[in-house]
């Protein structure tokens, strides 16, 4: 697994390079926002560590300008002194978030997790479509397609159709989304799911499609072919 470093407090990259080496992970590491972007497109990573505070770069930006073209899993490492709201990170891509000064053991276990919810462990291609009216869901490709135009969603707004589709129809507890989208130790807000329906709305461009059921949670309304 290669994962790109992006930090430049020179002492906290070289703990984490340390400690992520020695669980066995392939880091890279650079030091501003530019050669983040420039790296990403040129090596696609399998995920990203990405600090907010850059020389070059507001990191919520390196983060949106790679989101724009890659799902690469992105976990924020961020300062508590430059402490975004979690529910932000999640809007602007972000996968995780991590507040200084974490353990390495918390780390790697954050990456594990990650790397998990986001990757495609089936092969059997056919059998990972799911056609849902006009919207159609490849699980091993993790690809999204509203009449057959793709839908570009980031990995979490992807994992949370992918839940929610299930079982269509079917009512989602918030709490339930959290621990199966998120993870059961995220300690971000109900609001975060609230967020991600929000977006997932806007880009499969139908509002109904994701009903909300007051007081509960949320419901995938199937649509007519
Ligand atoms: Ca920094």
């Amino acid at each position: 697994m290669d994962i790109l470093l992006v930090e430049d407090d020179p002492s906290v990259a070289a703990s984490v390079i340390d400690g992520l080496s020695s669980s066995g992970l392939t880091i890279s590491h650079v030091d501003n926002g530019k050669d983040a972007i420039a790296y990403v497109n040129r090596s696609a990573p399998d995920l990203i560590l990405l600090d907010l505070g850059l020389p070059d770069m507001d990191g919520q930006d390196v983060c949106r300008a790679i989101r724009q073209d890659h799902a690469t899993p992105i976990i924020i490492l961020s300062a508590r002194s430059e402490e975004v709201d979690r529910v932000l990170a999640l809007e602007f891509g972000a996968d995780d978030y991590l507040v200084k000064p974490f353990g390495m053991r918390e780390l790697v276990a954050r990456i594990k997790a990650v790397a998990r919810r986001t990757s495609g462990t089936i092969s059997d291609s056919q059998a990972n479509q799911q056609v849902l009216g006009p919207i159609r869901i490849d699980r091993r490709s993790q690809r999204v397609f509203v009449n057959e135009n793709e839908v570009h969603l980031t990995p979490k707004e992807f994992d949370l159709l992918a839940y929610l589709a299930t079982d269509p129809g079917a009512i989602y507890r918030r709490s339930d989304i959290m621990n199966e989208v998120w993870d059961t130790n995220w300690y971000g807000t109900t609001k975060t799911v609230d967020a991600h329906v929000a977006a997932l709305r806007k880009k499969l461009g139908d509002q109904d499609w994701i009903e909300a059921v007051r007081g509960v949670g949320f419901r995938l309304g199937v649509p007519d072919s």
